[in-house]
């Protein structure tokens, strides 16, 4: 991810009370790499604490990946009371394979990240985001 990129995950989490969400496009080879964020509406009828990416979104950043040949890897949400750890309604929602990145925030109500892949079991492992340039990766 960009240092932009960040910096909008961290904006749109701060923005409310509700629970942000967004997709991450970009690719898995060689490595996970986030290349664009698409923010996302929540349509939970409890957005404070829970999350409903809208499926509009989701379409969207489906033919932006596609046009753009890379593919959505994943998705972004935030816990505005809570740490970056996924809670147990994020373990069940969970897509394998799939990143999810939460937006925690620390009792001193400063926002930071936490990246995690989903295993095929459900699993949960976090991963580093290291921050990336513009820069297109290599062919
Ligand atoms: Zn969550």
């Amino acid at each position: 991810m960009t240092p932009a990129q960040i910096g909008q995950l961290l904006m749109q989490a701060a923005a409310g009370d509700e629970e942000a969400c967004g997709v991450l496009i970009g690719r898995r080879e060689p490595h996970i790499r986030v290349e664009a964020v698409l923010a996302g509406q929540n349509l939970h009828p409890m957005p404070a604490r829970h999350f409903l990416l809208d499926a509009a979104t989701l379409l969207h950043a489906d033919a932006v990946a596609r046009a753009t040949g890379r593919e959505i890897i994943g998705f972004y949400h935030s816990h505005p009371r809570g740490t970056a750890l996924p809670s147990l309604a994020d373990r069940r929602a969970a897509w394998p394979g799939y990143v999810q990145v939460i937006i925690g925030t620390t009792r001193q109500g400063r926002r930071y990240l936490c990246a995690w892949i989903i295993a095929a079991d459900g699993a949960f492992t976090p991963l580093t985001i290291a921050p990336s340039s513009n820069r297109p990766a290599p062919e």
